[in-house]
């Protein structure tokens, strides 16, 4: 672990969190930050500049994104140590959470730059205080890759992860994304999908990935904006892990012999591995 030396001289960036819908989730001390510091540095300016507008605030803006962002982060830095205050915000929550800003975060604070967050509305976090679902210990995935093998390559990756998963999903892929969780998790693995908040359609749905997919695949509105995907965790009880064992157990019998198949699949899912044995027709 390293030690930040913050020179006295250098300015600040803030990090900035804007709201994911409801234009009122922007804190007082956000908005005192974004009129008092020298530039905002945001994602695209025609979005920003409206939400900065409503507060009266008039800021030079630059655009900083996945494109451009290594020499951006570049400039700001030399700015920063020449003293100037600066502004980190995305198009919506909290930068870097899926959003650009890390390279211009590692760059300032490897400058020896002060980085100061101005905390507020993330996806994540809202959908999980509301999910209903084991939040005590979380994993965040992001977006799955947009092409169907990876996709599922990265779900299968996490099919024995214990504790509950949070993704971003978009409109037009979200009920592939269940089918493909699904196939991955098994039917039955609890879950929960938090749809546009904090804004006019709100819609948080529980059940299990089956019942999900099938609500999603039935009705065209519940396909329409932004979506965060939870998928509860395999759950320590017998019968979870006996599930998931039959299930990596099928599996691996296509790769491997019955014997040596069942040892891996108990080792991993914690199942007893006599009851894996004939579980594949
Ligand atoms: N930085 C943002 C944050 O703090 O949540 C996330 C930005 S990411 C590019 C956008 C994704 O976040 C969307 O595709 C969706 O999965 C999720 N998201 C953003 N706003 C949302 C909302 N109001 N309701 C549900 N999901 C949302």
């Amino acid at each position: 672990m390293t030690t930040q030396a913050v020179t006295t001289t250098a300015g600040t960036l803030y990090v900035v969190a804007t709201p994911i819908g409801n234009r009122g989730d922007i804190s007082p001390r956000a908005l005192q930050t974004l009129r008092a510091v020298d530039a905002i540095c945001c994602e695209d300016t025609r979005h920003s500049r409206p939400l900065l507008a409503e507060h009266g605030i008039e800021r030079p803006l630059l655009a900083l994104h996945d494109h451009n962002e290594d020499a951006i982060a570049a400039r700001m830095v030399e700015r920063l140590l020449a003293g100037d205050n600066l502004a980190l915000i995305s198009d919506a929550g909290t930068p870097l959470v899926s959003d650009p800003g890390f390279r211009l975060v590692r760059a300032a604070r490897a400058a020896g730059v002060r980085v100061s967050p101005l905390p507020g509305a993330c996806a994540a976090i809202a959908a999980l205080s509301v999910a209903g679902l084991p939040s005590d210990r979380f994993v965040f995935e992001g977006f799955l890759p947009a092409k169907s093998a990876a996709r599922r390559a990265r779900l299968a990756e996490l099919a024995s992860e214990p504790r509950t998963l949070v993704f971003y999903e978009s409109s037009h892929r979200i009920a592939e994304m269940l089918d493909d969780a699904r196939a991955a998790f098994g039917d039955a693995r609890p879950a929960a999908l938090a749809r546009e908040l904090t804004k006019l359609f709100e819609t948080i749905l529980d059940g299990n990935l089956a019942s999900l997919h099938a609500r999603v695949v039935a009705d065209a509105d519940q396909r329409k904006g932004e979506f965060v995907v939870m998928v509860a965790g395999v759950g320590d009880d017998a019968d979870a892990k006996l599930r998931e064992g039959r299930r990596l157990y099928a599996k691996l019998c296509q790769y491997l012999p019955p014997s040596q198949a069942a040892k891996l699949a108990a080792e991993i899912s914690g199942a007893p591995r006599k009851g894996l044995y004939g579980s594949e027709d």
